[in-house]
Protein backbone atom coordinates (compact mmCIF):
# COMPACT_ATOMS: atom_id res chain seq x y z
CA UNK A 1 0.00 0.00 0.00
CA UNK A 2 1.48 3.21 -1.21
CA UNK A 3 0.39 6.86 0.83
CA UNK A 4 0.64 10.49 -0.36
CA UNK A 5 1.04 11.34 3.34
CA UNK A 6 0.69 10.06 7.13
CA UNK A 7 -0.94 11.19 9.76
CA UNK A 8 -2.14 9.46 13.19
CA UNK A 9 -5.81 10.62 13.21
CA UNK A 10 -7.61 12.10 10.51
CA UNK A 11 -11.12 13.71 11.21
CA UNK A 12 -13.57 14.27 8.46
CA UNK A 13 -14.92 17.70 8.91
CA UNK A 14 -14.03 20.49 10.55
CA UNK A 15 -17.10 21.16 13.01
CA UNK A 16 -16.88 20.88 16.48
CA UNK A 17 -17.08 17.43 16.68
CA UNK A 18 -13.94 17.34 13.82
CA UNK A 19 -12.07 19.82 16.09
CA UNK A 20 -12.43 18.83 19.48
CA UNK A 21 -11.22 15.64 18.59
CA UNK A 22 -8.46 17.39 16.66
CA UNK A 23 -7.35 18.73 19.68
CA UNK A 24 -7.87 16.04 21.82
CA UNK A 25 -5.63 13.98 19.74
CA UNK A 26 -2.69 16.31 19.23
CA UNK A 27 -2.97 17.27 22.64
CA UNK A 28 -2.63 13.49 23.53
CA UNK A 29 1.16 13.61 21.23
CA UNK A 30 -0.76 12.54 18.14
CA UNK A 31 -0.17 13.79 14.58
CA UNK A 32 -3.96 15.21 13.27
CA UNK A 33 -5.09 16.01 10.19
CA UNK A 34 -8.88 17.54 9.26
CA UNK A 35 -9.93 17.58 6.16
CA UNK A 36 -12.94 19.83 5.00
CA UNK A 37 -14.73 19.90 1.62
CA UNK A 38 -16.39 23.07 2.19
CA UNK A 39 -13.74 26.29 1.44
CA UNK A 40 -14.31 27.93 5.47
CA UNK A 41 -13.59 26.21 8.58
CA UNK A 42 -15.76 25.33 11.24
CA UNK A 43 -19.06 23.51 9.72
CA UNK A 44 -22.93 24.30 10.51
CA UNK A 45 -21.36 24.28 14.32
CA UNK A 46 -18.98 27.66 13.40
CA UNK A 47 -22.92 29.34 11.67
CA UNK A 48 -24.75 27.87 15.37
CA UNK A 49 -25.46 29.98 18.53
CA UNK A 50 -22.87 27.76 19.66
CA UNK A 51 -24.57 26.56 22.99
CA UNK A 52 -23.16 23.41 25.31
CA UNK A 53 -25.42 21.66 27.26
CA UNK A 54 -23.44 19.66 29.45
CA UNK A 55 -25.55 19.61 32.41
CA UNK A 56 -23.75 20.69 35.64
CA UNK A 57 -20.15 21.25 35.43
CA UNK A 58 -17.11 22.89 37.36
CA UNK A 59 -18.19 26.20 35.41
CA UNK A 60 -21.76 26.22 37.19
CA UNK A 61 -20.40 25.32 40.45
CA UNK A 62 -17.83 28.33 39.88
CA UNK A 63 -20.93 30.83 39.73
CA UNK A 64 -22.52 29.18 42.87
CA UNK A 65 -25.43 27.62 40.69
CA UNK A 66 -26.74 24.97 42.61
CA UNK A 67 -27.72 21.93 40.64
CA UNK A 68 -27.49 18.04 40.53
CA UNK A 69 -26.62 14.95 38.55
CA UNK A 70 -29.82 13.60 40.06
CA UNK A 71 -32.28 16.06 38.88
CA UNK A 72 -30.43 16.79 35.36
CA UNK A 73 -30.33 12.86 34.74
CA UNK A 74 -34.02 13.02 35.27
CA UNK A 75 -34.34 15.46 32.80
CA UNK A 76 -32.52 13.54 30.32
CA UNK A 77 -34.39 10.34 31.09
CA UNK A 78 -38.10 12.47 30.49
CA UNK A 79 -36.31 13.45 27.01
CA UNK A 80 -35.14 10.63 26.15
CA UNK A 81 -38.52 8.73 26.12
CA UNK A 82 -36.86 5.01 26.46
CA UNK A 83 -35.55 5.60 23.39
CA UNK A 84 -31.45 5.84 24.40
CA UNK A 85 -29.39 3.46 25.21
CA UNK A 86 -29.22 3.40 29.10
CA UNK A 87 -25.74 2.85 29.45
CA UNK A 88 -24.93 6.13 27.16
CA UNK A 89 -26.96 8.09 28.52
CA UNK A 90 -26.35 7.51 31.88
CA UNK A 91 -23.14 7.91 31.69
CA UNK A 92 -23.90 11.85 29.58
CA UNK A 93 -23.31 13.89 32.17
CA UNK A 94 -20.61 12.25 33.81
CA UNK A 95 -18.51 12.01 30.63
CA UNK A 96 -19.17 16.14 29.68
CA UNK A 97 -18.50 17.46 32.83
CA UNK A 98 -14.68 15.61 32.26
CA UNK A 99 -15.13 16.54 28.66
CA UNK A 100 -16.02 20.60 29.61
CA UNK A 101 -12.94 19.91 32.43
CA UNK A 102 -10.56 18.88 29.60
CA UNK A 103 -11.06 21.59 26.97
CA UNK A 104 -11.26 24.62 30.00
CA UNK A 105 -8.61 23.07 31.56
CA UNK A 106 -6.08 20.94 29.66
CA UNK A 107 -6.40 22.73 26.09
CA UNK A 108 -7.54 26.54 27.17
CA UNK A 109 -10.65 27.07 25.87
CA UNK A 110 -12.61 30.16 27.91
CA UNK A 111 -15.89 28.47 28.15
CA UNK A 112 -19.15 30.40 30.48
CA UNK A 113 -22.15 29.41 31.83
CA UNK A 114 -25.29 31.55 30.17
CA UNK A 115 -26.73 32.84 33.10
CA UNK A 116 -30.48 32.95 33.64
CA UNK A 117 -30.96 30.93 30.87
CA UNK A 118 -33.26 27.80 31.32
CA UNK A 119 -33.53 24.58 30.19
CA UNK A 120 -35.87 24.18 27.22
CA UNK A 121 -38.71 22.44 29.22
CA UNK A 122 -38.43 24.20 32.74
CA UNK A 123 -40.58 24.11 34.68
CA UNK A 124 -42.78 21.98 32.49
CA UNK A 125 -40.10 18.50 33.14
CA UNK A 126 -39.20 17.16 36.40
CA UNK A 127 -35.54 17.90 36.77
CA UNK A 128 -35.01 20.51 34.22
CA UNK A 129 -33.42 24.10 35.85
CA UNK A 130 -33.79 27.35 35.71
CA UNK A 131 -30.02 28.03 34.84
CA UNK A 132 -26.67 26.93 34.85
CA UNK A 133 -26.60 24.33 32.12
CA UNK A 134 -25.76 26.00 29.07
CA UNK A 135 -22.14 26.88 28.34
CA UNK A 136 -20.45 28.92 25.37
CA UNK A 137 -17.12 30.09 24.59
CA UNK A 138 -16.18 34.09 25.94
CA UNK A 139 -15.76 36.87 22.83
CA UNK A 140 -12.65 35.25 20.75
CA UNK A 141 -10.69 38.02 19.66
CA UNK A 142 -10.14 36.22 15.58
CA UNK A 143 -6.81 38.89 15.64
CA UNK A 144 -5.26 36.31 17.45
CA UNK A 145 -5.60 33.81 14.59
CA UNK A 146 -2.16 33.82 12.75
CA UNK A 147 -1.51 34.60 9.08
CA UNK A 148 -4.69 34.86 6.96
CA UNK A 149 -6.81 32.07 9.21
CA UNK A 150 -9.07 34.79 10.22
CA UNK A 151 -11.00 35.10 7.04
CA UNK A 152 -10.82 31.37 6.62
CA UNK A 153 -13.46 30.62 9.34
CA UNK A 154 -16.72 30.73 9.21
CA UNK A 155 -19.05 33.28 10.46
CA UNK A 156 -22.82 33.40 10.29
CA UNK A 157 -23.97 34.49 6.99
CA UNK A 158 -27.02 35.11 7.88
CA UNK A 159 -26.07 38.27 10.19
CA UNK A 160 -23.64 39.85 12.53
CA UNK A 161 -25.86 38.70 15.17
CA UNK A 162 -25.43 35.28 15.12
CA UNK A 163 -21.62 35.66 15.47
CA UNK A 164 -20.90 38.94 17.30
CA UNK A 165 -23.79 38.69 20.72
CA UNK A 166 -22.98 36.15 23.27
CA UNK A 167 -25.84 34.61 24.99
CA UNK A 168 -25.19 36.02 28.29
CA UNK A 169 -25.43 39.62 27.06
CA UNK A 170 -28.98 39.06 24.76
CA UNK A 171 -29.97 37.39 28.18
CA UNK A 172 -29.03 40.01 30.14
CA UNK A 173 -30.27 42.68 28.04
CA UNK A 174 -33.94 40.57 28.34
CA UNK A 175 -33.71 39.94 31.49
CA UNK A 176 -32.08 42.99 33.16
CA UNK A 177 -32.46 45.62 31.45
CA UNK A 178 -28.31 44.75 30.22
CA UNK A 179 -26.81 46.94 27.78
CA UNK A 180 -28.51 46.32 23.97
CA UNK A 181 -27.23 44.29 21.88
CA UNK A 182 -27.26 46.62 18.89
CA UNK A 183 -24.26 48.28 20.99
CA UNK A 184 -22.70 45.00 21.99
CA UNK A 185 -22.85 44.10 18.38
CA UNK A 186 -21.31 47.17 17.05
CA UNK A 187 -18.44 46.64 19.91
CA UNK A 188 -17.67 42.87 19.00
CA UNK A 189 -17.70 43.09 15.37
CA UNK A 190 -15.25 46.50 15.48
CA UNK A 191 -12.50 44.23 17.22
CA UNK A 192 -13.73 41.18 15.43
CA UNK A 193 -14.20 39.60 19.14
CA UNK A 194 -16.52 36.41 18.02
CA UNK A 195 -19.34 34.79 19.68
CA UNK A 196 -21.40 31.76 19.85
CA UNK A 197 -20.36 29.36 17.02
CA UNK A 198 -17.94 31.63 15.14
CA UNK A 199 -16.21 32.12 18.82
CA UNK A 200 -16.21 28.51 19.67
CA UNK A 201 -14.69 27.59 16.08
CA UNK A 202 -12.43 30.46 15.86
CA UNK A 203 -11.14 29.03 19.81
CA UNK A 204 -10.47 25.80 18.89
CA UNK A 205 -8.52 26.33 15.49
CA UNK A 206 -6.71 28.49 17.48
CA UNK A 207 -6.05 26.12 19.76
CA UNK A 208 -5.89 23.15 16.91
CA UNK A 209 -2.90 25.29 15.11
CA UNK A 210 -0.96 25.96 18.06
CA UNK A 211 -0.62 21.63 18.58
CA UNK A 212 0.32 21.80 15.02
CA UNK A 213 -2.87 20.05 13.80
CA UNK A 214 -3.20 20.50 10.03
CA UNK A 215 -6.33 21.55 8.62
CA UNK A 216 -7.27 21.55 5.27
CA UNK A 217 -10.25 23.22 3.31
CA UNK A 218 -11.84 22.53 -0.03
CA UNK A 219 -10.62 18.74 0.90
CA UNK A 220 -13.46 15.78 0.20
CA UNK A 221 -13.12 12.79 1.70
CA UNK A 222 -14.46 10.13 -0.91
CA UNK A 223 -13.73 7.13 -0.20
CA UNK A 224 -12.39 4.81 2.85
CA UNK A 225 -9.09 2.75 2.58
CA UNK A 226 -10.10 -0.82 3.90
CA UNK A 227 -7.09 -3.38 5.15
CA UNK A 228 -7.85 -6.41 6.44
CA UNK A 229 -11.32 -5.06 7.87
CA UNK A 230 -9.68 -2.14 9.45
CA UNK A 231 -10.00 1.48 8.32
CA UNK A 232 -6.39 2.78 7.47
CA UNK A 233 -6.60 5.79 5.92
CA UNK A 234 -8.89 7.94 3.43
CA UNK A 235 -9.06 8.88 -0.28
CA UNK A 236 -9.47 13.25 -0.55
CA UNK A 237 -9.82 15.00 -3.48
CA UNK A 238 -8.47 18.60 -3.66
CA UNK A 239 -11.44 20.46 -4.70
CA UNK A 240 -8.81 22.59 -7.08
CA UNK A 241 -7.32 20.09 -8.78
CA UNK A 242 -9.96 17.57 -8.62
CA UNK A 243 -6.91 15.07 -8.40
CA UNK A 244 -7.03 12.52 -5.14
CA UNK A 245 -4.77 11.56 -2.41
CA UNK A 246 -4.38 8.28 -0.44
CA UNK A 247 -3.73 9.26 3.27
CA UNK A 248 -2.57 7.33 5.97
CA UNK A 249 -4.45 7.14 9.37
CA UNK A 250 -1.82 5.28 11.98
CA UNK A 251 -4.54 5.10 14.61
CA UNK A 252 -8.06 5.88 13.26
CA UNK A 253 -10.16 7.99 10.55
CA UNK A 254 -12.97 10.18 12.42
CA UNK A 255 -16.27 11.05 10.51
CA UNK A 256 -17.45 14.15 11.91
CA UNK A 257 -19.31 15.09 8.82
CA UNK A 258 -22.79 16.77 10.32
CA UNK A 259 -25.90 15.24 9.60
CA UNK A 260 -27.91 15.11 5.73
CA UNK A 261 -29.62 18.32 5.30
CA UNK A 262 -28.89 18.38 1.62
CA UNK A 263 -29.94 15.22 0.59
CA UNK A 264 -33.41 15.48 -0.09
CA UNK A 265 -33.94 11.50 -0.27
CA UNK A 266 -32.41 10.99 3.26
CA UNK A 267 -34.71 14.45 4.44
CA UNK A 268 -37.21 12.48 3.17
CA UNK A 269 -36.96 9.08 4.44
CA UNK A 270 -35.48 9.59 7.75
CA UNK A 271 -37.28 12.99 8.89
CA UNK A 272 -40.20 12.73 7.01
CA UNK A 273 -39.83 15.79 5.60
CA UNK A 274 -40.99 16.64 1.80
CA UNK A 275 -39.41 20.02 0.64
CA UNK A 276 -37.87 21.11 3.78
CA UNK A 277 -35.63 24.04 3.29
CA UNK A 278 -32.64 24.01 5.51
CA UNK A 279 -30.25 26.87 6.94
CA UNK A 280 -26.64 24.72 6.61
CA UNK A 281 -23.95 25.17 4.52
CA UNK A 282 -24.32 23.30 0.62
CA UNK A 283 -21.37 20.40 2.07
CA UNK A 284 -23.93 18.70 4.50
CA UNK A 285 -24.82 15.68 2.44
CA UNK A 286 -24.36 12.98 4.70
CA UNK A 287 -21.17 11.64 3.14
CA UNK A 288 -20.48 9.42 6.71
CA UNK A 289 -23.70 7.16 5.52
CA UNK A 290 -22.73 6.53 2.40
CA UNK A 291 -18.91 6.28 2.81
CA UNK A 292 -19.43 4.36 6.19
CA UNK A 293 -21.72 2.21 3.77
CA UNK A 294 -18.76 0.31 2.47
CA UNK A 295 -17.76 -1.06 6.24
CA UNK A 296 -21.38 -2.38 6.42
CA UNK A 297 -22.18 0.21 9.04
CA UNK A 298 -25.61 1.54 8.45
CA UNK A 299 -28.00 4.31 8.69
CA UNK A 300 -29.41 4.07 12.44
CA UNK A 301 -32.40 6.68 13.43
CA UNK A 302 -32.64 7.23 16.84
CA UNK A 303 -35.98 8.28 17.80
CA UNK A 304 -39.03 9.53 16.11
CA UNK A 305 -38.50 12.53 13.23
CA UNK A 306 -41.56 14.09 15.17
CA UNK A 307 -39.25 14.66 17.74
CA UNK A 308 -36.36 15.99 15.80
CA UNK A 309 -35.17 19.91 16.38
CA UNK A 310 -36.50 21.05 12.84
CA UNK A 311 -37.38 24.64 12.90
CA UNK A 312 -40.43 26.25 10.84
CA UNK A 313 -38.84 29.62 9.32
CA UNK A 314 -39.37 31.45 5.83
CA UNK A 315 -37.60 31.73 2.89
CA UNK A 316 -37.11 35.10 1.16
CA UNK A 317 -37.43 34.55 -2.81
CA UNK A 318 -34.45 34.92 -4.82
CA UNK A 319 -31.89 34.91 -1.50
CA UNK A 320 -29.15 32.96 -2.36
CA UNK A 321 -26.43 31.91 -0.14
CA UNK A 322 -22.99 30.10 -0.91
CA UNK A 323 -24.26 29.54 -4.09
CA UNK A 324 -27.60 27.52 -3.13
CA UNK A 325 -31.25 29.25 -2.07
CA UNK A 326 -31.75 29.32 1.59
CA UNK A 327 -34.25 29.98 4.28
CA UNK A 328 -33.79 31.31 7.59
CA UNK A 329 -35.35 30.21 10.93
CA UNK A 330 -38.17 31.66 12.61
CA UNK A 331 -38.26 31.42 16.80
CA UNK A 332 -41.76 32.28 17.09
CA UNK A 333 -43.51 33.65 19.96
CA UNK A 334 -43.00 37.85 19.59
CA UNK A 335 -46.08 39.60 20.53
CA UNK A 336 -48.71 40.98 18.05
CA UNK A 337 -48.23 37.33 16.52
CA UNK A 338 -49.54 34.23 16.17
CA UNK A 339 -49.33 31.05 14.17
CA UNK A 340 -52.65 29.22 12.66
CA UNK A 341 -53.31 26.58 10.42
CA UNK A 342 -55.60 26.63 7.10
CA UNK A 343 -58.49 26.59 9.35
CA UNK A 344 -57.27 29.39 10.75
CA UNK A 345 -56.63 27.65 14.58
CA UNK A 346 -53.57 28.19 16.78
CA UNK A 347 -52.78 24.44 17.38
CA UNK A 348 -49.59 25.18 20.00
CA UNK A 349 -47.60 26.71 21.89
CA UNK A 350 -46.31 29.47 19.58
CA UNK A 351 -44.20 31.04 21.53
CA UNK A 352 -41.47 28.26 21.58
CA UNK A 353 -40.49 26.41 18.83
CA UNK A 354 -40.10 22.62 19.58
CA UNK A 355 -43.89 22.47 20.41
CA UNK A 356 -44.93 24.43 16.96
CA UNK A 357 -42.22 22.05 15.42
CA UNK A 358 -43.97 18.97 16.74
CA UNK A 359 -47.47 19.98 16.00
CA UNK A 360 -46.57 21.22 12.62
CA UNK A 361 -46.05 18.08 12.08
CA UNK A 362 -48.77 15.71 13.60
CA UNK A 363 -50.85 13.20 10.82
CA UNK A 364 -53.95 12.79 11.79
CA UNK A 365 -55.36 9.40 11.70
CA UNK A 366 -58.89 10.23 10.66
CA UNK A 367 -57.92 12.83 8.23
CA UNK A 368 -55.15 10.79 6.67
CA UNK A 369 -53.24 14.20 6.71
CA UNK A 370 -51.00 16.78 8.38
CA UNK A 371 -54.00 18.57 10.09
CA UNK A 372 -51.45 21.76 11.11
CA UNK A 373 -49.68 22.16 7.53
CA UNK A 374 -49.50 24.64 6.12
CA UNK A 375 -49.08 26.84 8.73
CA UNK A 376 -48.89 30.84 8.78
CA UNK A 377 -46.95 33.43 10.87
CA UNK A 378 -50.09 36.16 11.13
CA UNK A 379 -48.56 39.59 12.73
CA UNK A 380 -50.24 42.88 12.44
CA UNK A 381 -48.66 46.87 11.78
CA UNK A 382 -47.44 46.48 15.42
CA UNK A 383 -44.87 43.56 14.56
CA UNK A 384 -42.87 45.22 11.99
CA UNK A 385 -42.26 48.34 13.69
CA UNK A 386 -41.33 46.86 17.02
CA UNK A 387 -39.74 43.43 15.85
CA UNK A 388 -39.70 42.17 12.14
CA UNK A 389 -38.12 39.55 10.64
CA UNK A 390 -34.53 39.12 10.08
CA UNK A 391 -32.72 40.80 7.77
CA UNK A 392 -35.32 43.11 8.01
CA UNK A 393 -34.65 45.15 11.47
CA UNK A 394 -37.52 47.02 13.25
CA UNK A 395 -39.27 49.41 11.38
CA UNK A 396 -37.99 48.26 7.63
CA UNK A 397 -40.10 47.02 5.14
CA UNK A 398 -40.37 43.05 5.30
CA UNK A 399 -38.36 41.21 3.50
CA UNK A 400 -39.81 41.38 -0.73
CA UNK A 401 -42.32 38.44 -1.38
CA UNK A 402 -42.33 37.17 2.08
CA UNK A 403 -45.85 38.11 2.98
CA UNK A 404 -49.09 38.42 2.09
CA UNK A 405 -51.10 41.52 3.57
CA UNK A 406 -54.30 43.20 3.71
CA UNK A 407 -56.03 45.88 5.65
CA UNK A 408 -58.30 43.58 7.83
CA UNK A 409 -58.10 40.14 8.96
CA UNK A 410 -60.50 38.91 6.56
CA UNK A 411 -59.21 40.09 3.71
CA UNK A 412 -56.17 38.67 5.32
CA UNK A 413 -57.30 35.23 5.15
CA UNK A 414 -58.83 34.92 1.69
CA UNK A 415 -55.63 36.21 0.03
CA UNK A 416 -53.54 34.05 1.94
CA UNK A 417 -55.96 30.99 1.73
CA UNK A 418 -56.86 30.38 5.48
CA UNK A 419 -60.26 29.82 6.67
CA UNK A 420 -61.56 33.74 7.53
CA UNK A 421 -64.06 32.54 10.80
CA UNK A 422 -61.77 30.74 12.03
CA UNK A 423 -59.10 33.19 11.67
CA UNK A 424 -61.11 35.86 12.76
CA UNK A 425 -62.15 34.43 15.82
CA UNK A 426 -59.03 32.98 16.84
CA UNK A 427 -57.35 36.41 16.90
CA UNK A 428 -60.44 37.87 18.98
CA UNK A 429 -59.58 34.93 21.67
CA UNK A 430 -55.89 35.98 21.37
CA UNK A 431 -56.32 39.30 21.66
CA UNK A 432 -58.55 38.44 25.17
CA UNK A 433 -55.67 35.99 26.30
CA UNK A 434 -53.36 39.45 26.11
CA UNK A 435 -55.15 41.38 28.29
CA UNK A 436 -54.96 38.20 31.47
CA UNK A 437 -51.15 37.32 29.91
CA UNK A 438 -52.22 33.54 30.04
CA UNK A 439 -53.37 31.28 26.93
CA UNK A 440 -56.02 28.89 27.77
CA UNK A 441 -55.51 27.34 25.11
CA UNK A 442 -51.86 26.31 24.57
CA UNK A 443 -49.80 27.79 27.49
CA UNK A 444 -47.72 30.18 25.45
CA UNK A 445 -45.43 32.60 27.64
CA UNK A 446 -45.17 29.37 30.26
CA UNK A 447 -42.06 28.13 29.12
CA UNK A 448 -39.62 30.74 30.29
CA UNK A 449 -36.73 29.75 27.92
CA UNK A 450 -39.14 30.69 24.90
CA UNK A 451 -40.52 33.87 26.55
CA UNK A 452 -36.65 35.13 27.21
CA UNK A 453 -35.73 34.25 23.12
CA UNK A 454 -38.74 36.53 21.70
CA UNK A 455 -40.22 37.69 24.57
CA UNK A 456 -40.51 41.86 24.40
CA UNK A 457 -39.99 42.52 28.71
CA UNK A 458 -41.43 46.50 28.26
CA UNK A 459 -44.70 44.88 27.90
CA UNK A 460 -47.07 43.36 30.96
CA UNK A 461 -46.82 39.81 29.44
CA UNK A 462 -43.72 39.64 27.23
CA UNK A 463 -45.40 37.19 24.85
CA UNK A 464 -48.55 38.83 24.59
CA UNK A 465 -50.32 41.78 22.51
CA UNK A 466 -52.84 42.24 20.36
CA UNK A 467 -52.89 42.25 17.08
CA UNK A 468 -54.84 45.24 16.54
CA UNK A 469 -53.08 47.87 13.60
CA UNK A 470 -53.69 47.52 9.97
CA UNK A 471 -52.53 46.15 7.97
CA UNK A 472 -52.37 42.56 8.85
CA UNK A 473 -49.96 40.21 7.41
CA UNK A 474 -49.33 36.30 6.88
CA UNK A 475 -46.03 34.33 6.22
CA UNK A 476 -46.97 30.58 4.71
CA UNK A 477 -43.70 28.92 6.77
CA UNK A 478 -41.77 26.18 6.04
CA UNK A 479 -40.02 23.35 8.11
CA UNK A 480 -36.33 24.25 8.33
CA UNK A 481 -33.50 21.36 9.02
CA UNK A 482 -30.79 23.06 11.05
CA UNK A 483 -28.06 19.95 11.24
CA UNK A 484 -29.64 18.49 13.75
CA UNK A 485 -30.88 14.93 11.87
CA UNK A 486 -32.88 11.99 13.03
CA UNK A 487 -30.38 9.36 11.87
CA UNK A 488 -26.75 8.55 12.42
CA UNK A 489 -23.81 6.19 12.67
CA UNK A 490 -24.17 3.37 15.69
CA UNK A 491 -21.55 4.56 17.62
CA UNK A 492 -20.57 3.42 21.58
CA UNK A 493 -19.00 5.16 24.76
CA UNK A 494 -15.76 5.36 22.72
CA UNK A 495 -17.34 7.15 19.34
CA UNK A 496 -16.02 4.18 17.33
CA UNK A 497 -18.91 3.13 14.58
CA UNK A 498 -20.86 -0.11 15.06
CA UNK A 499 -21.83 -2.07 12.09
CA UNK A 500 -25.03 -3.48 11.16
CA UNK A 501 -23.97 -7.08 12.45
CA UNK A 502 -23.15 -5.51 15.66
CA UNK A 503 -19.08 -5.06 15.29
CA UNK A 504 -16.75 -2.09 16.31
CA UNK A 505 -15.36 -1.26 12.85
CA UNK A 506 -11.96 -1.09 14.05
CA UNK A 507 -10.23 1.87 13.01
CA UNK A 508 -13.86 4.10 11.89
CA UNK A 509 -14.80 6.95 14.57
CA UNK A 510 -18.26 9.13 14.35
CA UNK A 511 -19.42 11.90 16.45
CA UNK A 512 -21.78 14.88 16.40
CA UNK A 513 -24.32 14.91 13.79
CA UNK A 514 -22.99 12.22 12.10
CA UNK A 515 -23.50 9.68 15.30
CA UNK A 516 -26.99 8.87 15.55
CA UNK A 517 -28.13 10.07 18.71
CA UNK A 518 -28.55 6.66 21.04
CA UNK A 519 -27.16 8.79 24.19
CA UNK A 520 -30.00 11.23 24.00
CA UNK A 521 -33.05 10.00 22.54
CA UNK A 522 -36.10 11.52 22.07
CA UNK A 523 -36.46 14.95 22.73
CA UNK A 524 -33.89 17.95 22.35
CA UNK A 525 -32.24 20.48 24.21
CA UNK A 526 -30.40 23.12 22.58
CA UNK A 527 -26.99 22.64 23.17
CA UNK A 528 -26.93 18.74 23.20
CA UNK A 529 -25.87 18.90 19.43
CA UNK A 530 -22.68 20.78 20.13
CA UNK A 531 -21.91 19.13 23.46
CA UNK A 532 -22.04 15.54 21.55
CA UNK A 533 -19.90 16.44 18.97
CA UNK A 534 -17.28 17.69 21.58
CA UNK A 535 -17.67 14.79 23.91
CA UNK A 536 -17.35 11.87 21.25
CA UNK A 537 -15.01 14.02 19.09
CA UNK A 538 -12.65 13.87 22.41
CA UNK A 539 -13.54 10.27 23.59
CA UNK A 540 -12.48 8.88 19.98
CA UNK A 541 -9.11 10.53 19.83
CA UNK A 542 -8.16 9.38 24.10
CA UNK A 543 -9.99 5.88 22.71
CA UNK A 544 -7.66 5.61 19.80
CA UNK A 545 -4.21 7.14 21.52
CA UNK A 546 -5.14 4.91 24.56
CA UNK A 547 -5.31 1.86 21.70
CA UNK A 548 -2.20 2.87 20.20
CA UNK A 549 -0.54 2.43 23.63
CA UNK A 550 0.75 6.30 22.94
C1 LIG B 1 -28.66 28.77 13.19
C2 LIG B 1 -28.29 27.55 13.95
C3 LIG B 1 -28.15 27.61 15.32
C4 LIG B 1 -27.80 26.47 16.04
N1 LIG B 1 -27.56 26.58 17.38
C5 LIG B 1 -27.13 25.51 18.07
C6 LIG B 1 -26.73 25.65 19.45
O1 LIG B 1 -26.71 26.73 20.00
N2 LIG B 1 -26.34 24.54 20.10
C7 LIG B 1 -26.29 23.30 19.50
O2 LIG B 1 -25.94 22.32 20.15
N3 LIG B 1 -26.62 23.16 18.19
C8 LIG B 1 -27.00 24.23 17.47
N4 LIG B 1 -27.27 24.11 16.13
C9 LIG B 1 -27.04 22.79 15.50
C10 LIG B 1 -25.54 22.50 15.45
O3 LIG B 1 -24.84 23.62 15.01
C11 LIG B 1 -25.14 21.30 14.62
O4 LIG B 1 -25.92 20.23 15.01
C12 LIG B 1 -23.65 21.00 14.87
O5 LIG B 1 -22.92 22.09 14.49
C13 LIG B 1 -23.14 19.81 14.13
O6 LIG B 1 -21.75 19.71 14.36
P1 LIG B 1 -20.91 18.59 13.62
O7 LIG B 1 -19.52 18.68 14.12
O8 LIG B 1 -21.61 17.30 13.74
O9 LIG B 1 -20.98 18.97 12.08
P2 LIG B 1 -20.88 20.33 11.28
O10 LIG B 1 -20.56 21.48 12.14
O11 LIG B 1 -22.07 20.38 10.45
O12 LIG B 1 -19.58 20.09 10.37
C14 LIG B 1 -19.54 19.10 9.40
C15 LIG B 1 -18.42 19.47 8.42
O13 LIG B 1 -18.11 18.32 7.62
C16 LIG B 1 -17.77 18.77 6.31
N5 LIG B 1 -17.90 17.64 5.38
C17 LIG B 1 -19.05 17.03 4.99
N6 LIG B 1 -18.77 16.00 4.16
C18 LIG B 1 -17.41 15.97 4.02
C19 LIG B 1 -16.50 15.13 3.28
N7 LIG B 1 -16.91 14.11 2.52
N8 LIG B 1 -15.17 15.39 3.35
C20 LIG B 1 -14.72 16.43 4.12
N9 LIG B 1 -15.53 17.24 4.83
C21 LIG B 1 -16.86 17.00 4.79
C22 LIG B 1 -18.73 19.91 6.07
O14 LIG B 1 -18.27 20.76 5.06
C23 LIG B 1 -18.80 20.58 7.45
O15 LIG B 1 -17.87 21.63 7.55
C24 LIG B 1 -27.61 25.23 15.37
C25 LIG B 1 -27.74 25.16 13.98
C26 LIG B 1 -28.06 26.31 13.27
C27 LIG B 1 -28.15 26.24 11.78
Amino acid sequence: MSWDSEYDIICVGSGVGGLSAALTGAQQGASVLVLDKFHLIGGVSALSSGQLWPGPTHLSKAEGIEDNDSDAQAYINHLSQGFSDPDLRESYLAQCRGAIKYFTDTIGLELQVIKDLPDYYYPAVKGSAPQGRFLEIKPFPATKLPGEWASKILTSPYGDGFSYVTGNEFVSMQLKGGEHVGTVLQRHVKADERTSGAGLAAAQVYAALQRGVKIQPSTEVVDLVVEGGRITGVIARDASSSSTKRIRARLGVLLATGGYDLQPNMVRGFDNLINAGNMTIPTITGDHLTLAAKVGAVPYPAHPSALTAIFVGYQIPGEIIYGKPTWRLLLPGAPHSFIVNSRGNRFANDSFYPDVSAKAGRYDGQEQGLVNWPAWLVFDHNFVEKYNLLPAYPGQPLPQGIAVSSDTLRGLAEVAEIDADGLLSTAERFNGFCKTGVDEDFGRGSLPWGTIMTGDYSLPHPSFAELAKAPFYAVKLHRVTVGVPTAGLPTNGDGSVISAAGHVVPGLYATGNSAAYRDWGAGYNSGVANMRGMLYGYKASLHMVKEAGL
